[in-house]
């Protein structure tokens, strides 16, 4: 092996050392282990237990030759990108570390990190779609992502075609060959099959086992990616369902405390070096402190999720039964035999994220939810803490009444988002806000 290369592989303090195991005597260790120390050694850190938060602009070279590799890598010149760490806007090591575990949740080859799920996306579907391409979706999505296709990717000749979030494997096929024509009339190609599951605020579910199935008939090498915000990386595993590359609002589950802003795309390797090499050129990549805030998040993610959804479970059981109530659109009590079907082929766990139909409308919703003491009155949802809000007033305003209708965006809608506190505690907060509608 040439000097130069050697001398890059030579482990420096505040460099990423090589893999970790992963395994025990053949046996892979789970996720909930991983997340205490995968990607990081200590000896590199002066033994620092944690991962300090590298605040520098850029990183020294150990030799000119090797700065000369790095950017061969980086421009590729060379396939498998930088050898090592460069420049912040590329890369650093909280944002590895944090990549390294992200990619073990979703069992994927490799992660990007990025400062918002919206960046992720976007720079997702900017590095797939070329002028005269068609992008395939599922529907709703939430509403940034719907405007980015329709609003901005429009403005550079791409097309989109949607689909409704249940839509059948005939119906799918039907989609896609409208696509592909709607795609050879404009001179360009189907781009990507961009999905969400489940769909926000209606909790439809999308049978991506059928769109892998439909995509491998009539545009095979199209890639699937899937945004699994609602339900990942505990209760779903699209990477095994026939998607390509998963999508994430880190601020959600993930983060899980209401107090960072983050995203991240994982896939195999060959899927996520075009996006890594726009959002090398972009920027958009996910901050030192916020990339630490999220390895201790990970921390915590499986028994945050697991308690979560409990207490949804509960809360919903009760809410179920109440005479104030209509309805609940909660995965853990799905009426459509279609549904059900494709959660129990895709689905681990029910989450903590539903729909509930109060009987009235807009007025009986606000007396709920201005009643409510424990759970917050706010937008998002993952965190620690219980939240509702009003999507018809709030999240979906700017949604046309027609459109609203269509996706069952009712004013009787309440969104709930259920953390981790005490269960009977919530049921009684619930009851009692119930008492005032
Ligand atoms: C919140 C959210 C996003 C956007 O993520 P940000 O981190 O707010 O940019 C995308 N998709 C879904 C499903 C979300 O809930």
């Amino acid at each position: 092996m040439p000097d130069a290369i050697d001398a890059v592989d030579t482990p420096t303090p505040h460099r990423k050392p090589k893999p970790p195991r992963r395994e025990i005597g053949g046996r892979p260790l789970k996720p909930a282990t991983l997340m205490m120390g995968y990607g990081y050694d200590p000896v590199l850190s002066e033994g620092s237990l944690k991962a300090p938060i590298f605040l520098t602009s850029t990183f020294a070279f150990e030799s000119a030759a090797a700065g000369k590799r790095h950017f061969e890598g980086i421009t590729g010149l060379r396939e498998g990108g930088a050898e090592g760490l460069v420049y912040s806007r590329f890369n650093g090591p909280n944002q590895e570390i944090l990549e390294d575990r992200l990619a073990v949740w979703d069992g994927a080859e490799d992660a990007l990190t990025f400062s918002s799920g919206m960046t992720a996306i976007c720079i997702l579907m900017m590095a797939y779609a070329s002028q005269n391409d068609v992008i395939v979706h599922s529907g709703p999505l939430y509403a940034a992502s719907e405007g980015f296709v329709a609003k901005v990717m429009s403005r550079f000749g791409v097309t989109y075609v949607d689909f409704a979030a249940g839509a059948t494997r005939s119906e799918i096929d039907d989609v896609l060959a409208r696509a592909k024509a709607q795609a050879a009339a404009q001179g360009g190609k189907v781009a990507m099959i961009y999905l969400e599951s489940p769909a926000n605020p209606t909790n439809a579910l999308v049978d991506v086992e059928a769109v892998r199935d439909a995509r491998d008939a009539a545009l095979p090498g199209t890639p699937i990616a899937i945004d699994n915000t609602f339900l990942g990386p505990l209760w779903s595993r699209p990477l095994e369902h026939g998607a390509d590359i998963v999508a994430y609002s880190l601020t959600k589950y993930v983060g899980g405390h209401s107090d960072l802003v983050a995203g991240s795309i994982a896939g195999a390797k060959r899927w996520m070096d075009p996006v890594r090499a726009l959002r090398n050129t972009m920027g958009g990549i996910v901050d030192p402190n916020t990339a630490w805030m999220l390895l201790r998040s990970l921390e915590t993610v499986e028994l945050r999720m697991q308690r979560a959804g409990e207490n949804a479970a509960k809360v919903c059981a009760f809410l179920r039964a109440h005479p104030k109530v209509e309805g609940l659109g909660y995965l853990g009590h799905i009426a459509d035999p279609r549904q059900q079907d494709i959660y129990d082929r895709h689905c681990l766990g029910a989450g903590s994220t539903f729909s509930l139909f109060i009987k009235g409308g807009e007025a009986e919703s606000f007396a709920f939810l201005d009643n409510l003491t424990i759970a917050k009155l706010a937008v998002s949802l993952g965190g620690t803490e219980t939240l509702a809000s009003h999507p018809a007033s709030m999240t979906h305003l700017s949604v046309p009444q027609a459109r609203k209708d269509l996706l069952g965006i009712t004013d009787n809608l309440v969104r709930i988002s259920v953390g981790i506190e005490d269960a009977d505690d919530l049921i009684a907060d619930f009851a009692q806000a119930l008492e005032h509608v």
